[in-house]
């Protein structure tokens, strides 16, 4: 029953101010049944001070989906962060940051490569067709790939 009280979100306790993008990062790990689901954070922009455009982010979305799961086992879900920093990846564990790491790394390079139309973008299969900009998916991979991905551990908010 609800009591008032909202449950604990962990991405609400990371402090976004001591991260530094782009990253992966182990947002959290569940039992599930008899296996194991980890949930991470691709995070592709620095908080609060930029944010993909919404076309470039559906964009990585649909291209990410295939490309991310041919690099990667046990891939669940992937979906955008509502912040347009990054995303949320779900997958069947144990994998660790080091494989998330190096899969997601292929498919950006997957995304820079990409020809012809972008998977699943027609008006029966996307709930916003119109809201896609390959160019700015391929600047924005190509980017991160320049940065470098790294490992962020999780820093945890202090209490006030
Ligand atoms: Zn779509």
């Amino acid at each position: 029953m609800f009591d008032g009280a909202m449950a604990e979100v962990e991405s609400f306790t990371l402090d976004h101010t001591k991260v530094s993008a782009p990253y992966v990062r182990l947002a959290g790990r569940k039992q599930v049944g008899g296996g194991l689901v980890e949930k991470y954070d691709l995070r592709l922009a620095q908080p609060n001070r930029e944010a993909l455009p919404t076309a470039a982010l559906h964009t990585l979305e649909h291209l990410l989906a295939g490309y991310l799961r041919d690099h990667l086992e046990g891939v669940i879900d992937l979906s955008p962060m509502g912040c347009r920093t990054g995303f949320y990846l779900v997958v069947e564990g144990p994998l660790g940051e080091e494989k998330v790491l190096v899969a997601f790394e292929r498919a950006l390079r997957d995304v820079l490569l990409h020809q012809g139309p972008i998977p699943g973008a027609s008006f029966r299969e996307c709930g916003n067709y119109r809201d896609h900009d390959l160019e700015a998916a391929r600047a924005w991979a190509e980017r991160v790939l320049r940065q470098g991905l790294r490992v962020q551990a999780t820093v945890p908010l202090e209490e006030a």
